[in-house]
């Protein structure tokens, strides 16, 4: 398929690589255009604008920070929408707020493109290993037009519905999950530590008996390793995310009182941390408040 692959950080560079290695022909933007020298010399074609990476392709993918990324690369005379063909489709797989997702939906359709949205759970190494969960979300018929590319890019996919937005408001809702499993690991394991008990040694009774999912055993391992650098979600990202889930729970008048206790601590830590440290470091404020 010819597609337009806009954003290389952590997780596009990574998906966009695998496009390549599945044969599809990729032309590549991104901001920093330093960022896409391996993928031009793996053979994906370099746009010189937004513009320029939609127009002529059967699809465009947006892989941003956040909204105001998005914002910024559609808009404007050389933005995607105005490169976009009539009928072809964006798939937006940022993670971006609710609202968002629903004004894109309307501003496509009036130009008679399609949009549909397609945010990821995994790390940058699932992107690397094509082992992604993509939750995706518009027509099925668009959802079975990008399979191609979601085969390329992960493991399995879960389409949510005809509302592109229901798949940011899914993801919204794990990564706010995601959150409170590190916050109460952390927790747990201040407890432990403070107590006399390893911290592996009761990750490996957790995840060995009641709690054996991948988000205990990752980032349980992260906690006890205390890797927090480089960052492979940085926390102001998992700041954002936590400000959308707010935004969506205040729209839909549903009080989460974690969510006010998981943002303080995201907020505490960078404060503290500074913008490089991954989300997970909230394990070192909680470390820290326990006083150790
Ligand atoms: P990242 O490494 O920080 O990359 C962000 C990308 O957005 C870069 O290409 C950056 O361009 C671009 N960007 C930022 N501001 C921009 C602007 N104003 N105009 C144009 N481009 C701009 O982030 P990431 O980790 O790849 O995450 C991308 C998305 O995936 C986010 O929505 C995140 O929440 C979501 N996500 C991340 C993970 C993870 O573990 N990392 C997992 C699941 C979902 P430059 O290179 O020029 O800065």
């Amino acid at each position: 398929m010819r597609i337009g692959f806009i954003g290389l950080g952590n997780m596009g560079a990574a998906i966009a690589a695998n496009l390549l290695k599945a044969r599809h022909e990729v032309t590549v933007w991104n901001r920093s255009a330093a960022k896409a020298r391996s993928l031009v010399d793996a053979g994906a074609v370099l746009a010189a604008t937004p513009k320029e990476a939609a127009a002529g392709k059967a699809a465009v993918i947006t892989m941003l920070a956040d909204d105001s990324a998005l914002d910024a690369v559609l808009t404007g005379e050389t933005g995607l929408i105005a490169g976009l063909d009539k009928g072809a489709l964006h798939i937006s797989m940022s993670t971006i707020a609710v609202a968002t997702a629903e004004r894109l939906t309307e501003e496509h359709r009036s130009r008679g493109q399609r949009f549909m949205c397609a945010p990821v759970f995994g790390r940058p190494e699932a992107a690397a290993a094509g082992k992604l969960f993509i939750v995706a979300g518009g027509d099925p018929a668009d959802i079975e037009f990008a399979d191609p590319v979601f085969r390329a890019a992960g493991q399995r996919v879960f389409a949510v519905g005809k509302k592109p937005s229901a798949a940011n408001l899914v993801k919204l809702c794990g990564n706010f999950m995601i959150l409170s499993a590190i916050e109460s690991m952390a927790e747990a394991m201040t407890l432990a530590e403070k107590g006399g008990v390893q911290k592996a040694q009761l990750l490996e009774v957790l995840t060995g008996s009641l709690f054996d999912a991948p988000v205990f055993h990752n980032y349980g391992k992260t906690l006890v390793d205390g890797r927090f650098r480089p960052a492979g979600f940085a926390a102001p990202l998992g700041l954002k995310d936590m400000r959308l889930a707010g935004q969506s729970a205040e729209t839909l008048r549903v009080p989460m009182p974690l969510l006010g206790l998981l943002r303080n601590h995201l907020l505490q830590t960078i404060a503290v941390e500074g913008e490089d440290i991954d989300w997970s470091g909230i394990g070192l404020t909680i470390a820290k408040n326990g006083g150790l």
